[in-house]
């Protein structure tokens, strides 16, 4: 307990953490009352625009309203290793829908069968790897 940005940095890590919070569901599955992550998918939008329900807002500068899509603890499960969420497929797929920057908050181990599915879904150009027409 000596290093003061050791403890800043742990401080950082455990906002990453999944959390239960009033009020909040699951943006992808609509799960309420479970863990969730709010550093995996963040957006931005402007003041006034409407904001999908999904969406929780967190800051607002400059005209600017800025949030999360929280996900809950199944839809990204936490890694064995950091307990940060990991970006399953299925959450990169939402964000790309919605347009949705990755967070900081997430697990940067790679998970060798997160990985063999995206290449499985790159070479047969499914999802988000897909062609645009
Ligand atoms: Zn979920
Ligand atoms: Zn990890």
């Amino acid at each position: 307990m000596s290093d003061f940005r050791e403890q800043l940095r742990q401080g950082l890590l455990d906002s990453y953490k999944h959390r239960i919070e009033k009020g909040c569901a699951c943006a992808i599955c609509g799960k309420e009352k479970l863990p969730l992550a709010f550093h995996i998918l963040e957006a931005s939008f402007s003041e006034g625009e409407k904001l999908p329900k999904s969406f929780v807002p967190m800051s607002s500068s400059r005209g600017r309203v800025r949030g999360s899509y929280p996900i809950c603890f199944s839809c990204a499960p936490a890694c064995k290793k950091c307990q940060l969420p990991i970006p399953t497929e299925k959450v990169m797929e939402f964000g790309h829908k919605l347009h949705a920057q990755t967070g900081n908050g997430i697990c940067q181990h790679v998970q060798m069968r997160l990985l063999l599915s995206a290449i499985f879904k790159r070479l047969f150009k499914i999802g988000r790897f897909g062609n645009k027409a």
